[in-house]
């Protein structure tokens, strides 16, 4: 039986979709390798969203450029926001990538799978995630959306990822109802901006109607979602997200900085006023809410102070979770073509750490008062002889136990805590 590996990096998008990938060669028959080396074909999926990550994609097309020289025999597939608009060009210059296609595309991958006598099904699959350290897992990520519409002046994945292209309701819940069939517990719906569900469809469902459909599919216990966008989330959605009981208490809310002027040349579309307005509706609908955030440092003219507005809104908040990256300019956005990367490596670096720790306290002492409670965990898998899984409010947990947990809903009662993981005993 011939060998796939597919190698991932990047944001959720991606392992969703190397789920899919892996679901359509499993289809033509082929079978999970576990590395490059005992492969026949090997897929890339790919992120370009910082210079970092398109270093660690150039390095792996060097590695592979070898590897295929020794057996010339091996595919190589490339998919990912790698991929631009000019796949002639990126051929030339990779010529030993035997395919280049889009992230989505999945009818070029069947045509080629065509041309090489590989039957790939045209069946759109969804597979349960495989998160490494244990497999399955009874969790799993959908995309709803694809694309963005919102040209962010850094961000690079509307020129990559194309225009928001929703997918209609019934086929998600049909998904969504085999899976659940298949012993999926709790799913994550993605999209770069969940709250842009739907505009696209006829009679324009939105992302609260998906919802609630999806929790009448009786034996799904957990939905969640990902990412929001505070300036198109809707009161619609934070109430039913109140209503709704199998709708986690857990948000992807991305600020990105703590200062007017910054926001505005981000093209974020709001102030720090109303994202605080929006902060605190969410909290009074919401009491339990756990919140997760995105900072970017060094954007370019960022000076001392306005980085300090981004401190400022860290410690107002008192977010759950802070993912903070140094601006890196990407070809062909707006920031790229009219600003100049201003801020020296070394000063990003410092705003970076200074973020990183205030994070770290400020997560130690939300998750300190957890000290003691009892919390509902849907077990996910095995890591270092620990049983592990999250609560609605997406915090890792871990406890020891000789039974099987896997799939099944824990109730632990916590007693230790540290700003990333919480450990307790599980109550029988
Ligand atoms: N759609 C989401 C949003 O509205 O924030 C996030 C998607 S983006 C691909 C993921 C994160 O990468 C962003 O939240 C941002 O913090 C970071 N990011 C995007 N472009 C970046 C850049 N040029 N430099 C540094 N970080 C960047
Ligand atoms: Fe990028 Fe902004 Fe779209 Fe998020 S909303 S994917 S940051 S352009």
């Amino acid at each position: 039986m011939p060998r796939y590996f597919i190698w991932t990096i990047g944001c959720q998008m991606n392992k969703a979709e190397s789920q899919q990938i892996a679901g359509y060669l499993d289809s033509a028959g082929y079978q999970a390798a576990g590395s490059f080396s005992n492969a026949d074909l090997v897929v890339l999926n790919t992120c370009v969203v910082r210079q970092n990550a398109e270093n660690k994609v150039l390095g792996t097309l060097g590695l592979l450029k070898g590897l295929k020289s020794k057996r010339p025999g091996l595919q190589i597939l490339i998919t990912g926001c790698f991929v631009n608009s000019h796949t002639q060009e990126l051929q030339r210059r990779f010529p030993h990538i035997d395919l280049l296609f889009k992230p989505g595309d999945y009818l070029e991958l069947i045509a080629w799978g065509k041309n090489q006598g590989i039957p790939i099904e045209q069946r759109p699959l969804c597979y349960p995630s495989n998160n490494g350290w244990t497999a399955p897992s009874p969790c799993t990520f959908t995309p709803i959306i694809q694309g963005c519409d919102n040209f962010c002046s850094y961000c690079i994945v509307p020129y990559r990822r194309g225009r928001e292209m929703s997918r209609p309701v019934k086929e998600i819940v049909c998904e969504t109802e085999e899976l659940v069939g298949q012993g999926i517990k709790e799913i994550t719906l993605l999209g770069q901006n969940v709250d842009s569900y739907g505009h696209d469809l006829p009679g324009h469902p939105d992302l609260a109607d998906l919802l609630s459909e999806l929790s009448s599919i009786g034996d799904l216990i957990r939905i969640r979602f990902l990412t929001n966008h505070p300036k198109d989330i809707s009161l619609k959605l934070i109430e039913a997200m109140a209503s709704l009981n199998k709708v986690c208490e857990y948000l992807e809310l991305p600020v990105q900085a703590g200062d007017d002027d910054i926001l505005k040349v981000m093209r974020r579309g709001y102030t720090v006023e109303q994202y605080r307005e929006l902060v605190h509706t969410i909290r009074s609908k919401v009491p339990q809410i756990s919140l997760s955030t995105d900072i970017i440092v060094g954007f370019p003219g960022e000076t001392e102070e306005q980085f300090e507005h981004s401190l400022s809104i860290i410690k107002e908040m008192r977010f759950d979770v802070v993912h903070v990256a140094a601006y890196s300019p990407r070809p062909g956005t707006i920031a790229q073509r009219e600003y100049q990367d201003s801020i020296p490596a070394e000063v990003k670096k410092e705003r970076l750490n200074k973020i990183e720790e205030l994070q770290v306290s400020i997560a130690s002492e939300i998750n300190s008062q957890l000290w003691g409670k009892e919390m509902e965990v849907l077990v996910e898998g095995r890591k270092g002889g620990k049983w592990f899984g999250r609560t609605q409010s997406n915090k890792l947990v871990f406890f020891e136990d000789t039974g099987d947990w896997l799939g099944h809903l824990a109730k632990v009662q916590i007693n230790k805590t540290s700003p990333w993981s919480l450990k307790g005993q599980v109550k029988k």
